[in-house]
């Protein structure tokens, strides 16, 4: 985040002289405490300083790129998970394609009767078995889909971090954020890396403080 010239003084002073209270923080700037109180605030909330009560404030040592790093290491997936779209094992490559284009999505997660989950289609899924010369209307997803136990998931309460760096991994452009039931899983979301492109402008433009 980007500094007011008076938030670099006050980091400065405390820097110099902290602990100190926010009331000598003001004298030496010639202001009072209550113009002061917003920039303290958000000096503190960006994790620049610190506050203890009866003592004051002191400077922590982080710089900027430590503590965006910081805030990034502590992203969890359900924050940015979008809604999954599911089809059924046997509806057919040519059903499969046309949610996909309604949807708007590029992954789709494939569920038996149960609503577990038991495999994934992806965009060159689709492709592919319409290069041939099948008719695409008679041919189940499941069989060309990518299937459990190859499935990587994850859980809404990972780390975004460790999603994304799935999304490496594996080479591929979602996961779908499942939740553990009786006989398998259920999927409650999806991660993909639109998820992590708005993490990442969301920390760039200090919206997620
Ligand atoms: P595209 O096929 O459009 O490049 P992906 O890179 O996401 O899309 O998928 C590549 C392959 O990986 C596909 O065969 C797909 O079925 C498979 N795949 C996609 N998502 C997953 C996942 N979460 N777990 C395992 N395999 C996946």
């Amino acid at each position: 985040m980007e500094l007011s010239n008076r938030q670099e003084q006050i980091i400065q002073i405390v820097k110099e002289n902290g602990p100190i209270t926010g009331e000598s923080i003001a004298e030496s700037l010639s202001l009072t405490r209550a113009t002061l109180r917003p920039d303290l605030a958000i000096l503190t909330m960006a994790g620049y300083l610190d506050a203890r009560p009866r003592v004051g404030y002191f400077f922590t040592g982080k710089t900027g790129s430590e503590l965006l790093t910081e805030k990034l290491k502590k992203f969890k997936v359900y924050e940015y998970q979008a809604l999954p779209v599911v089809v059924q094992e046997d509806v057919s490559v040519y059903d499969a394609i046309c949610t996909m284009f309604l949807e708007d999505v590029g992954t789709l997660f494939v569920i038996n009767e149960e609503s577990l989950l038991v495999g994934v289609l992806s965009r060159k899924d689709l492709l592919r078995a319409s290069i041939g010369n099948q008719d695409l209307t008679s041919v189940p997803v499941h069989i060309i889909m990518t299937r459990m136990p190859n499935v990587s998931i994850c859980t809404k309460d990972d780390l975004l971090l460790d999603a994304a760096q799935k999304l490496i991994e594996k080479q591929i452009d979602g996961l779908p954020v499942v939740k553990p039931v009786e006989n398998g899983m259920e999927v409650i979301g999806r991660l993909t890396k639109t998820s992590v492109t708005k993490a990442l402008v969301e920390l760039a433009t200090d919206q997620h403080l």
